[in-house]
């Protein structure tokens, strides 16, 4: 069994695994971080990967990174990210490459996670895939074919910033408005409840914008409380417009969704497609199936380490 190293670079986190090639996680550290300057985060990464790869006999074929932001694959540069601000055009494989004696492949995040799915997650026995990860922000990675799809420039799998209202002036993380990612993310769920409460409506949660998590709507809506179980069907019909609009475009055989957005409870993702079929003329096994992400957190490192795995296969 080989074994590969795998890296997920966040806004909030670095995670480092080792991985065998079956995709079992073989080691694992993570370590929050600001969202600093590259040679930090390769600095942390390093520290990570030294900690994991004592910890397993057999050493690493390669290394995959996946990170967050617009990342071109072929030349290892992330050229922006929305999560880390002042990154341009960072050459991060060159950079890691020195540190880590290994060959090396970058891909966006989101990329990797859904590359995770599509081998090994929810996604397995399917051979075209869209893969949703919805928290902070809202990305996704495509796979057709059995490959990822990137897009002539690295930028395809953006379903969080296409636009869903002309008329609206909510502002979106990209500068642009109207966008999907407002409508659906974290904050919004947690803005949805408090529109409720302001306008006099009786809830068991107690909080302000910053204060409650939409962990804590969740909780509240599993509980039976009517003003989260209210923001918890809008935002599931908004969601249901992006699934739409997926189907419509791309007809993936299945649509998975994780992320902690995704975790609030079941009732978003039967919402979602509820919101999907009430959408198409077509019946309901014309279209995709929407299932729960498989992998969890460590889907990112997993599909990172699966990516190196295919290009550097022993
Ligand atoms: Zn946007």
């Amino acid at each position: 069994m080989s074994h590969y190293l795998g890296i997920d670079i966040g806004g909030t986190n670095v995670k480092v695994a080792v991985v065998a090639d079956d995709g079992s996680v073989k080691a694992f550290a993570q370590r929050q971080w600001s969202g600093g300057e590259p040679h930090q985060l390769v600095s942390v990464a390093t520290e990570l990967a030294d900690i994991v790869v004592a910890e397993v006999a057999e050493a690493p074929v390669a290394c995959g990174v996946g990170c967050a932001g617009i990342v071109v694959h072929g030349l290892g540069v992330v050229r922006r990210s929305p999560n880390l601000p002042t990154w341009h055009d960072v050459k991060l494989a060159v950079m890691l490459g020195e540190r880590i004696a290994l060959p090396l492949i970058i891909d966006n995040d989101a990329n990797a996670a859904a590359y995770a799915e599509y081998v090994v997650g929810a996604a397995r026995d399917a051979t075209s895939a869209v893969v949703i990860t919805l928290g902070t922000g809202m990305g996704a990675g495509i796979i057709l074919n059995g490959s990822v799809y990137r897009g002539s420039h690295g930028f395809a799998g953006e379903i969080g910033h296409t636009t869903v209202d002309m008329s609206s002036r909510t502002p979106c993380a990209c500068g642009a408005s109207g966008c999907l990612e407002p409508l659906v993310n974290a904050d919004s769920l947690v803005s949805r409840a408090l529109s409720h409460i302001e306008r006099g409506a009786s809830s068991s949660l107690d909080g302000s914008m910053g204060v409650l998590t939409a962990q804590d709507i969740g909780t509240a809506a599993a509980g039976g409380d009517k003003v989260a179980l209210a923001a918890v069907d809008e935002l599931g019909r908004a969601l249901g417009v992006g699934l739409a609009n997926i189907t419509a475009l791309l007809d993936p055989e299945v649509i998975v969704i994780g992320g902690g957005v995704a975790e609030v409870g079941r009732s978003l993702l039967d919402i979602a497609r509820d919101e999907l079929i009430r959408r198409t003329l077509r019946c309901r096994e014309e279209l995709p199936r929407v299932v729960p992400a498989a992998l969890g957190p460590a889907a990112g490192v997993v599909g990172a380490a699966l990516l190196a795995r295919d290009e550097f296969p022993r």
